[in-house]
């Protein structure tokens, strides 16, 4: 029996809202209840939105220096008590401790790219472009902005947008997942000892009905959203009909082609690390393994021998891979095994059997390896966001590219190969946002901008990096002239420079 129940943080201070909804919250390697969280209602969002349009009229005024002295301090506790926050990811989430700790420090590298805002939102200057004219442009923030994050990094997304967003004199309406919460709350907060004014940043906990409240709503100025692919495109096509600016980030189903040449010790290191951490609930993961062959045996091998050696389990001991994040979720991506063995698939090692180092009601599916699995079969198509790698067997290069590029998504894709100019080939031939060569988890730095093409992306702005301060800021350019006594007449001519 649980009686703690999580609140929105609203201009300041926590805020139970008025609806009376919530919905539970979980320790998935317990597989137990821990709290509620609060479901807002559309007043709600409009409480939040008004604290975040009152605080703007300052925030948004405010002097570059004024934001960065907070981002600073916020990046300095940040750095201070990660521990605290890596325990609270792994509780709600599951992921173990040191994946968490690689999350933290993800989101803080793009904290730490905002810092350097002065430089980033700098405008230019053109002096005399004609006689006695001068033009600038200069970036402004653009208002209330709203934030809608996933599960799966319930610390590294929203900071992937909070940075930029604050540093950028935008005031925030936060609506993380409902599933690990807690996490929004606690940088809140850390957000708000760092000095940051009441009403900047505020948190709604919610589900659809918050959501919807953020797209329609005539004070958001902006959504960046972050999700599955139908959610994403509901979120594009919502928000862009109310007039906002949309930046909607979505699925996955990320492919690894390995050329024969390939180093197959590394690439099944790589196939392992990046097909099974997390879970497999990494929008970056690799889910499938595309083997040129004749490597598909030796590979398929070497990558289940060392899953043998992989320890599943309660991610505050010292496990490699934690539960799934919840039961519905973790029989869902169970079926897919079922379903792998009625399409003519080989289950090479089935997560099914796993033998797990935690509570026996956790949330719990073992590293699974599917072979020959036919791309005619939902395990294929689907995006199923587990612990189950799928070996695709093709026989050249040009199979393999056009087998990538078949599918819906473009977000993430790596080829394994010695041959440098297969690489540079496969650079170009892919049509996929973020490409790896020899890496499988090409999640760019914070100074580069993250995301994919096709249905892994609507809208045109990518998240952080360059792309995040200008989804951020709205440019003006002003054409001035001061007066020379030597001016004048009248000349309804369309203005030309001279
Ligand atoms: P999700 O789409 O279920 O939820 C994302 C957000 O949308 C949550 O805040 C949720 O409350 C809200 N939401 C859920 N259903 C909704 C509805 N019907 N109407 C309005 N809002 C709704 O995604 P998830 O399960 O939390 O996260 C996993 C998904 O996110 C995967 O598909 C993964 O690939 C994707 N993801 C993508 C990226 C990327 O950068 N492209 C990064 C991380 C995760």
């Amino acid at each position: 029996m649980t009686t703690e129940t999580l609140d929105h943080w609203i201009a300041g201070a926590t805020n139970p809202g008025t609806s009376t909804r919530t919905a539970p919250v979980h320790d998935p390697a317990l597989g137990v209840v821990t709290k509620q969280v609060r479901l807002a209602s559309a007043a709600d969002v409009d409480t939040a939105v008004a604290a975040a349009t009152a605080a703007f009229a300052d925030w948004g005024r405010s002097s570059i220096a004024r934001r960065q002295q907070v981002l600073f301090k916020f990046r300095e506790l940040l750095n201070a008590r990660s521990g605290e926050l890596a325990e609270i990811l792994t509780s709600e989430h599951g992921k173990v401790l040191s994946d968490a700790a690689g999350e933290i420090a993800r989101g803080l590298e793009v904290v730490e790219f905002a810092c350097g805002m002065p430089h980033l939102a700098k405008g230019s200057y053109s002096l005399g472009v004609s006689t006695d004219v001068d033009v600038y442009s200069l970036r402004e923030p653009i208002g209330v902005v709203g934030v809608i994050t996933p599960f799966n990094f319930p610390a590294m997304v929203p900071l992937w947008f909070l940075p930029i967003a604050i540093a950028t004199g935008n005031c925030v309406v936060l609506k993380p997942s409902e599933k690990d919460p807690s996490s929004s709350n606690w940088l809140a907060e850390l957000f708000h000892e760092a000095g940051l004014p009441a009403g900047v940043l505020n948190v709604v906990h919610g589900d659809k009905e918050a959501v919807d409240a953020l797209l329609t709503h005539d004070d958001i100025a902006s959504i960046s959203f972050v999700g599955s692919t139908p959610i994403a495109r509901y979120i594009y096509e919502t928000g862009t009909a109310h007039g906002k600016r949309v930046q909607a980030l979505g699925g996955a189903k990320n492919h690894m082609l390995v050329l024969p040449d390939a180093d197959l010790d590394l690439v099944a290191d790589s196939a392992v690390n990046a097909g099974f951490g997390s879970a497999g609930e990494r929008c970056m993961a690799i889910s499938v393994v595309v083997a040129v062959e004749p490597i598909a045996d030796d590979l398929i091998a070497k990558i289940s021998d060392r899953m043998g050696k992989l320890v599943t389990g309660d991610g505050r001991r010292s496990c490699d891979m934690g539960p799934l994040i919840t039961r519905e979720h973790r029989d869902k991506v169970a079926g897919y095994l079922d379903v792998a063995e009625a399409d003519g698939a080989t289950v090479v090692v089935d997560g099914r059997e796993v033998e797990v180092d935690g509570a026996a009601e956790g949330f719990w599916l073992g590293p699974t390896l599917l072979d020959k699995v036919p791309t005619t079969s939902t395990v294929y198509t689907d995006e199923i966001f587990g612990p189950v790698l799928s070996v695709v067997r093709v026989a050249s290069y040009e199979d393999g590219v056009e087998l990538v590029n078949s599918g819906p998504y473009g977000n993430g894709t790596a080829i394994f190969t010695n041959d440098g100019g297969a690489a540079r080939r496969f650079v170009l031939d892919v049509e996929v946002g973020m490409v790896g060569v020899n890496v499988p988890i090409p999640v760019p730095v914070a100074y580069h901008s993250f995301g994919g093409w096709k249905a892994s992306l609507f809208g045109d702005a990518k998240a952080y990096g360059p792309q995040g301060v200008d989804f951020f800021t709205r440019e003006k350019a002003v054409t001035s002239r001061w007066l020379d006594p030597s001016h004048g007449g009248i000349n309804l001519g369309f203005p030309q420079n001279s």
